[in-house]
C-alpha cells in the first residue's frame, strides 16, 4: 500500500516486474508534478494504482504544485503520499507543511474523499487532529506510524487503517504497535526505494518480509498472515467504492 515506483533507478523494470508476479501495488508520488510519468508505468496494469502526493518533507519546495494538485485530483483514485513531518531537519517547515497539508484535506473533501495514504513521522498527534477535522476527505491508512500507544488509541478511533512494512517490524516499539491494532486493519508496505533492509532498498515483492514478520508475531502460518491482509485489502476497496 506504499511504494515510490517511480524512485527506483529502473522504473519501467520494477512496475514490469510488479505485473509479472500479479502484484497489488499503490504507487505513490511525492509531488504533483510527478504524476503523469508515475501513471504512465501503471498505464497498462489494472493491479497497479497511482497515488497523487505531495510529500510533506517537500512541502516547502513544492507548494507551487497546490494548483496542479487540484487540477489533477478529480481523476486520481488514490491520493498520498501526504501529511506532516516532525523531523528536526524538517521543523523549520512546519508552517508550510500544514498549510499544505490543510490546503489538501480540503480539496479532498470538495471531490468526496479519496483513499489516503499519510505520513505522519515525529507529528501523529497533528495529523490526527487535522484528520478529525476534515472528517470528509477519506479513508486514511496511516502509513509507518510511530506515534505513541495514544495516538494509536486516537488513530483507531478515528477509522484509520495501517499500512505496515518492514522497518516497523524490526523495532520494539514498532512491534509493540502492530500488536494493538485490531487484524482487520492492518495492509502491508514496502516504502521502497527510500526504506532499506541490510543497506538495499526494498522492493515491492519484498512485502514477503511482512507476512513473515507478522506471522511471528500473531504466531499464526505466513500463508494466513497474507489472506488475512489479502482480505484486508479487499475490505478497503470494498469499503472505498461504497463509502
Ligand atoms: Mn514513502
Amino acid at each position: 500500500m506504499h511504494c515510490h515506483l517511480d524512485l527506483y533507478s529502473k522504473p519501467s523494470e520494477v512496475a514490469q516486474q510488479c505485473s509479472k508476479r500479479g502484484m497489488y501495488v499503490l504507487s505513490v508520488t511525492t509531488t504533483p508534478k510527478a504524476w503523469k510519468g508515475t501513471s504512465q508505468l501503471a498505464a497498462d496494469n489494472l493491479r497497479v494504482s497511482t497515488a497523487l502526493g505531495l510529500h510533506p518533507q517537500l512541502a516547502h519546495d513544492r507548494f507551487q504544485e497546490l494548483e496542479l494538485f487540484d487540477e489533477i485530483l478529480p481523476s486520481a483514485g488514490y491520493v498520498g503520499e501526504i501529511g506532516l513531518d516532525g523531523g528536526k531537519s524538517f521543523l523549520e517547515h512546519k508552517d508550510i507543511q500544514l498549510k499544505v497539508f490543510r490546503h489538501i484535506l480540503n480539496s479532498l473533501q470538495r471531490v468526496g474523499g479519496r483513499v489516503m495514504s499519510v505520513h505522519s513521522r515525529a507529528s501523529a498527534g497533528v495529523v490526527l487532529s487535522e484528520l478529525h477535522k476534515y472528517s470528509e476527505a477519506g479513508l486514511a491508512i496511516m502509513h509507518w506510524f510511530t506515534g505513541t500507544a495514544y495516538d494509536l488509541k486516537r488513530a483507531i478511533n478515528q477509522n484509520c487503517w495501517f499500512s505496515v512494512g518492514p522497518a516497523m517490524l524490526m523495532t520494539k516499539r514498532g512491534k509493540e504497535l502492530i500488536m494493538s491494532v485490531p487484524r482487520n486493519l492492518i495492509l502491508p508496505e514496502t516504502d521502497g526505494p527510500f526504506a532499506m533492509q541490510n543497506n538495499v532498498s526494498l522492493m515491492p515483492w519484498d512485502v514477503r518480509n511482512v507476512y513473515r514478520g507478522i506471522a511471528l508475531l500473531w504466531g499464526i502460518p505466513e500463508t494466513d498472515v497474507e489472506s488475512q491482509l489479502f482480505d484486508n485489502f479487499g475490505n478497503l476497496v470494498e469499503k472505498a467504492a461504497h463509502g
